[in-house]
């Protein structure tokens, strides 16, 4: 399963950079043509994270469009699947956007192992 070692990979990232701090949330930027499946990220996380630093943590994915340009007949599209297909029936198509894959934003108690009581969401 391909997710569990993107997983792992993400939570290596954020334990290497932050090796003392108490992980609260991880948010992550995935995109349509990535090919890789948002849910099952989710589905890893909990699993990896147990007993590492970022265990309890929360992860936040946010999913972005594709973005595509069909080389036949020269239309921006935005696929609505893994496998983009122009307007026009064509699958010569050059990617533009909706590949990337990254670690957005990490938040964490700095320094400390025992967290405060969570702020209010909100407040
Ligand atoms: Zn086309």
């Amino acid at each position: 399963m391909h997710e569990l070692a993107i997983t792992e990979s993400v939570v290596e990232a954020v334990t290497e950079r932050l090796p003392d701090a108490r992980i609260t949330c991880v948010r992550l930027e995935i995109g349509a043509l990535s090919g890789v499946v948002a849910d099952a990220v989710r589905f890893c996380f909990d699993l990896v994270t147990e007993g590492t630093n970022l265990e309890g943590a929360r992860l936040e994915v946010t999913e972005t469009a594709g973005r595509c340009q069909c080389r036949a007949c020269g239309g921006e599209f935005e696929p609505d699947g893994p496998i983009p297909i122009c307007p026009c029936g064509s699958v010569e198509t050059t990617v533009l956007s909706g590949q990337e894959f990254k670690i957005a934003s990490v938040q964490c108690f700095p320094g400390g192992t025992t967290p405060p009581d969570p702020p209010e969401e909100g407040a």
